[in-house]
């Protein structure tokens, strides 16, 4: 059965004191026992420290982006035998902001894909429409585009590592959410496109986050949604208390 999961996506966020002052408080906030999954993104030069200070609590630490070749002249770049040899076994990929700044493609996020599904990581795989798609009423074909072109040519035994996280780019950083009825009507919509296009069993298996603005004050509505699996939360995730707020939103 899919599960609950609240990651936060510290993004270009927080040094590495920073870092572990962040991790402490949150090992103070969190129950031992929490009713979701809980993953945290921090930069890449904070990884392993996050992974060191994390152990053996129930915070599983998660790269936000990665090279999609094993090694060579690719420099700035790291890849996903880099990120196991540290332990880290997650990553996001697909962001918007990837998207959008880095000139990430489908196409190439499918090779991003492979590659981490190759090294048996698990992918937080973003996507999600600009405010001109919605309003042009495109957002339903877009995310299936998004969706077709980068992951459905995956064998059907990858989905087991795939967890989606539909983020309108409209809602990221903008203080405005999608409503609850909104999530839910595309989350039905990409559980839909899975079971068309993969099977039943992973459409009913795979959890599909939302993202974009979620707080404390709106996360319960939105969890709540038959469809709506959790959440991936950026600016509200710099703050312990609000993101731990988050995590016991179910
Ligand atoms: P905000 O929660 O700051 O809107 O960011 C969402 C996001 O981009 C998470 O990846």
């Amino acid at each position: 059965m899919r599960k609950n999961i609240v990651a936060g996506n510290w993004k270009m966020n927080k040094d590495l004191a920073e870092t572990e002052e962040l991790i402490s408080k949150l090992k103070l906030q969190m129950v031992k026992e929490p009713e979701a999954t809980v993953m945290v993104a921090p930069a890449f030069t904070n990884l392993y420290p996050a992974f060191q200070a994390l152990r053996n609590t129930p915070i599983y630490v998660a790269a936000q982006n990665m090279h999609e070749s094993e090694s060579g002249a690719f420099t700035g770049e790291v890849s996903a035998s880099m990120l196991k040899s540290i332990g880290i076994t997650t990553v996001i990929l697909g962001h918007s902001e990837r998207r959008a700044y880095f000139n990430e493609t489908n196409e190439l996020l499918e090779k991003k894909v492979k590659a981490a599904i190759d090294n048996e990581m698990t992918v937080i795989f973003c996507f999600g429409e600009e405010l001109e798609d919605r309003k042009n009423d495109r957002h339903f074909d877009l995310v299936e585009s998004q969706l077709k072109e980068a992951l459905f040519q995956l064998p059907k035994n990858a989905w087991n590592n795939i967890i989606l996280a539909y983020e309108p780019v409209w809602a990221i950083g903008t203080g405005e959410t999608a409503t609850p009825e909104q999530a839910q009507e595309m989350h039905k919509h990409i559980r839909n496109l899975l079971e068309k296009n993969i099977g039943a069993e992973v459409a009913k298996n795979t959890s599909i986050l939302y993202g974009g603005s979620v707080k404390p004050d709106n996360a319960r509505e939105i969890f709540a949604k038959e469809d709506v699996d959790g959440g991936l939360i950026g600016g509200a995730s710099l703050n312990a208390v609000d993101f731990v707020k988050i995590v016991n939103s179910f």
